[in-house]
């Protein structure tokens, strides 16, 4: 791939000479350029905190020195307002910069926690350095063009696992009077502002049996093991008939005790998703039904608990054409390039910006990083050697660049934002009418 860790002097050039009438000329690509520059200032002073939050990784809700290191930066600059420990979780934060006059208000989240084991293997330092770019680049613009509106960085806590850190500020009111919310995630594989990720929920089974001897008095027992081999077996099989973009993981938590007796207690636990929220609850009737089948066959009783995890992600159409728009005209155009013509790019994985895109319009771009040794994917310790990198962080400027243009065509462009919220309803309905 490739990437140059020093980049030249700002010059836009169209990427070959049959394009040059494709460099639009309405004044974005004078205005990419501003930001760019604007972002290349901020490189030295951000390589350090990128670096400093890789090295020093923390769990979900535990991201103390990522708070104290980001909200700090953010203090050091100019006319932004900073609250710590915001909306009750000690390691979110908000950071604030108003123009003064009403206008749009456009938000970007940084996440940061790391893998239990595995460090920044999910490479969350990059979406911080990327949503820090972006902001301060925004606000950059606001002040210079005399625009009206506000930019906010949150630092959202606890994605990994189903922390939900963001459906908790969500639920806090934090995003109250915000119209969009623009985020990004590395991986090796894609670049592309049109993503969809899946809807994910757990759900736990126990069975309670009768312990008896199973060499004695076998026919006094109810066998809660055997409850739960058979809905294992009948999630095995229900398997055949599930969607493509269905995923149904099982794993045994509990398989009783001795031998010798009939086991009195099991405990499973299934992890589903699915490709939209209306669908996973279709699915979730299915397994359902599995765990009951145990219950029935054995005389166990079954208990349930759902545990809701993510809401698919919905990315907005319309701030993803401003994202391809100006990640095309970057120079240095990097490997592989967008999907052509709004198609989608569907990942087999689950966030909470998911549900930050059921409350406004969202984008949750992916980028590529150059990867590493292995070409390991996100949540492989070799996906986290590839995140410390110069070429990832070189890619992580790239995208806040471009998330800041986007954000800065929101601000400026009369009658945009409700074109993006109209996009967002449609979108909205269009769940609906599947529900
Ligand atoms: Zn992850
Ligand atoms: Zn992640």
């Amino acid at each position: 791939m490739g990437e140059k860790e020093e980049e030249d002097d700002f010059i836009i050039v169209p990427m070959d000479n049959e394009c040059a009438e494709n460099v639009p000329q309405d004044g974005s690509h004078e205005r990419l350029s501003e930001i760019d520059n604007s972002i290349e200032s901020l490189r030295a002073s951000l390589w350090p905190l990128n670096k400093f939050i890789h090295e020093n990784p923390e769990l979900a809700f535990e991201e103390h020195k990522a708070h104290d290191a980001l909200t700090k930066f953010m203090r050091s600059q100019k006319d932004w307002h900073v609250t710590t420990s915001a909306y009750g979780m000690e390691t979110a934060w908000v950071a604030v910069y108003d123009s003064g006059k009403a206008g749009p208000v456009v938000s970007f989240n940084a996440e940061m926690d790391a893998l239990p084991n595995l460090g920044h293997a999910c490479g969350h330092n990059l979406i911080a350095t990327a949503s820090l770019a972006a902001g301060l680049a925004t606000a950059e613009m606001i002040k210079r063009h005399n625009l009206s509106g506000k930019v906010l960085i949150f630092g959202t806590p606890g994605e990994e696992g189903i922390g939900g850190g963001k459906i908790r500020l969500l639920d806090a009111g934090a995003y109250e009077g915000v119209d969009i919310s623009l985020i990004s995630h590395p991986g090796i594989l894609n670049n592309s502002p049109l993503v969809r990720t899946t809807a994910f929920a757990r759900l736990e089974v126990e069975y309670f049996g009768r312990a008896a001897h199973a060499a004695n008095s076998p026919w006094l027992g109810v066998n809660a093991l055997d409850a739960l081999v058979i809905a294992y077996n009948a999630v095995s099989v229900l398997r055949q008939q599930t969607m493509p973009s269905d995923v149904i993981g099982m794993g045994i938590t509990d398989g009783g005790g001795a031998p010798n007796i009939i086991h009195a207690y099991a405990a499973g636990v299934c992890v589903i998703r699915a490709s939209s929220a209306s669908r996973l609850k279709e699915l979730q009737q299915k397994v359902s039904a599995c765990f009951r089948a145990g219950a029935e066959a054995t005389g166990a009783r079954a208990e349930v608990k759902i545990i809701q995890g993510y809401a698919d992600h919905v990315p907005n159409r319309i701030l993803a054409a401003s994202y391809t728009k100006y990640w095309n005209l970057l120079p240095d155009l990097p490997d592989p390039p967008i999907p052509s013509g709004g198609q989608f790019t569907w990942i087999k994985a689950s966030t909470d910006q998911g549900n930050i895109s059921y409350a406004m319009p969202s984008v949750n771009a992916s980028f590529a990083i150059p990867p590493g040794t292995q070409a390991g994917q996100p949540h492989s310790p070799d996906f986290e050697k590839a995140s410390a990198t110069k070429g990832a962080f070189a890619r992580a400027l790239r995208v806040g660049k471009v998330l800041a243009a986007t954000a800065v065509d929101v601000l400026k462009k009369p009658g945009l934002i409700d074109e993006i919220k109209d996009q967002w309803r449609r979108d909205m309905d269009a769940i609906k009418e599947q529900d």
